[in-house]
């Protein structure tokens, strides 16, 4: 058996600003594994190149970020259910017999994240909001739905994109118009932003938040600035707060497991090694 290190890494372009590489080095050190998760820019033109020699070279497999999540399945030979639900991949297995398999672990992360942090939410409690419909809003309802949510609502500032979704998944998710967003936080027990509104460089969210009742469940995917503004309410007014460095951290956990053989775990010595 070769005694090599083991190799995994993350591709996109740019790649500089991603945190996986601090994320799995430090679980790689935590776990006394011999091994190295390398950022590697990678342009769409080399992308099926790359990824058909990287397991030549040794790699177990490699995460995927923007803006190759949607190629990445076209290319992959196989992919789990919920990467083909999706229409996005974020991890990419290098299967022993040379196929390229994909899955997509960002509902799995969501969900970790908000029973870590949240630990009293229940899914049957009543209306889950949804701000947002594009790829990160498909796999927060997927979860959602699987965790039991009986009724989601999306609304999202392009409407057609908030119909698709609620063709794609069913009678359990309705769409409400983005204006009416402010007073539909008043019935529900689970708001999640899942728009880019509020993250650096974008602007700010200016959905009215004085209808968030006391022990909402509030969830922002947004973690650049880490306390969103919606948080920020969201913590006056008494809600149980999340944010969104936990589903970026719980995300990795399968990956990093499929990749290094070990199951790391998320706690407080994760999150600040993830933001150093
Ligand atoms: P996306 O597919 O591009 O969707 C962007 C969403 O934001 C759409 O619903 C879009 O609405 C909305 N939006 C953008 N600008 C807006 C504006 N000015 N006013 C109202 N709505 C606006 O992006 P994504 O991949 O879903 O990512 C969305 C956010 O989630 C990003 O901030 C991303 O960093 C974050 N995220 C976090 C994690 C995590 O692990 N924490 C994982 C994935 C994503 P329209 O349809 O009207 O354009």
């Amino acid at each position: 058996m070769s005694n090599a290190p083991l190799l995994a890494g993350v591709i996109g372009a740019p790649i500089g600003h991603s945190r996986s590489p601090q994320l799995h080095t430090h679980w790689l050190r935590q776990l006394g594994i011999r091994g190295h998760y390398i950022p590697m820019e990678v342009q769409a033109s080399d992308l099926e190149e790359v990824l058909r020699m990287l397991p030549r070279m040794g790699f177990r497999g490699v995460n995927v970020t923007i803006p190759h999540k949607e190629r990445v399945l076209e290319i992959a030979d196989q992919a789990t259910d919920r990467a083909t639900l999706m229409g996005a991949a974020n991890t990419i297995i290098f299967r022993a017999d040379g196929k390229l398999h994909a899955d997509n672990t960002d509902g799995y992360g969501f969900l970790a994240n908000l029973k870590q942090q949240a630990p009293m939410w229940e899914p049957d409690a009543g209306p889950a909001l949804v701000l947002g419909a594009g790829g990160a809003s498909r796999a927060v309802i997927a979860a959602l739905l699987d965790a039991g949510v009986q009724d989601v609502v999306i609304t999202n500032r392009t409407r057609i994109r908030a119909d698709q979704l609620s063709d794609a998944f069913g009678k359990r998710v309705r769409v409400a118009e983005w204006v009416q967003a402010g007073n539909l936080m008043e019935t529900a027990t689970t708001v999640i932003n899942t728009t880019a509104l509020g993250m650096v460089g974008k602007p700010e969210m200016r959905v009215p938040l004085d209808g968030l009742r006391e022990n909402t469940v509030v969830s922002d995917l947004v973690y650049t600035p880490l306390d969103t503004r919606l948080l920020t309410v969201a913590a006056e007014r008494g809600c149980h707060c999340v944010d969104g460095l936990g589903m970026l951290l719980h995300q990795a956990v399968p990956a990093f497991e499929r990749f290094f053989g070990m199951r790391p775990t998320v706690d407080e010595a994760t999150r600040r090694a993830a933001l150093a």
